[in-house]
């Protein structure tokens, strides 16, 4: 049985302050971590005050992004000897905003998914498909690769801690979420090629999140479908009330 996996990811939200009121508001009203894990992947200039805050009753802590080396002259970045330090342990890695506004590709994203697995970290591995690729007839073909080019290298037992998160492209942040038996056909997909990568029994270890669009409303329909073991949620992660809704509904 695969345990749900609740993240929210802030993106470029929120001051320090705000981040600290989240955790002190949500603090013993998330689910038990024997039900669920719950997440917050925060801006990395809050991961030191709120992985200190974290515990019993509060969500872990997870990182947006980091630089695959661990340490050196790339200003700038965060290494993932830092966030292990911290007491941080997920990392997304690959969202499509990184894919797209920072010029991640499959080849770094693979590097750092490698990186995260040899410092301990789990990573969120995100994978997806645009607008156009849907209406192409692509999604499969392309979340597929992307899997599998992520993952290259990477042993069964590391990858069966991974979580992979299908967050397709159009319904990130447009209110647009896909429809249950959408998301759970994607979904469905990446365990097939998880399964041909590493059998059918690592295959079932490994939780694949939702993302694009997921709210209160919505989460408990997608969470019911067999493939999705959890959501990668944005906007509606930023409110306690909300995230606390989200939780519940794992
Ligand atoms: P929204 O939930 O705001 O659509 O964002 C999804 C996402 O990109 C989470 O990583």
């Amino acid at each position: 049985m695969r345990k749900p996996i609740i993240a929210g990811n802030w993106k470029m939200h929120k001051t320090l302050g705000e981040a600290e009121s989240f955790f002190d508001s949500v603090k013993d009203r998330l689910p038990n971590a024997g039900r669920a894990d719950t997440v917050i992947c925060a801006p990395a200039p809050f991961l030191a005050s709120l992985a200190g805050r974290a515990g019993d009753g509060s969500p872990e802590i997870g990182a947006q992004t980091m630089h695959e080396e661990e340490k050196g002259a790339y200003t700038g970045e965060v290494s993932p000897v830092m966030l292990a330090d911290l007491g941080v342990r997920y990392v997304i890695i690959g969202h499509s905003e990184r894919r797209e506004y920072f010029n991640e590709t499959d080849e770094s994203v693979n590097r750092k998914t490698k990186s995260a697995f040899g410092h301990k970290l789990i990573p969120i591995v995100c994978v997806g498909e645009s607008l156009e690729e849907r209406e192409g007839d692509k999604t499969a073909e392309k979340i597929s690769g992307q899997v599998r080019a992520a993952l290259e290298g990477i042993s069964a037992e590391d990858a069966a801690n991974a979580v992979i998160a299908y967050e397709p492209i159009w319904a990130i942040g447009t209110g647009k979420t896909a429809t249950s038996d959408m998301a759970n056909e994607a979904c469905a997909t990446i365990r097939s090629t998880l399964a041909d990568l590493y059998g059918q029994e690592t295959a079932n270890q490994i939780r694949i999140q939702y993302g694009g669009s997921v709210k209160p409303e919505n989460i408990a329909e997608l969470l019911a479908q067999p493939d999705i073991d959890g959501a990668l949620v944005g906007g509606a992660s930023l409110e306690p009330e909300s995230f606390i809704a989200l939780a519940e509904a794992a």
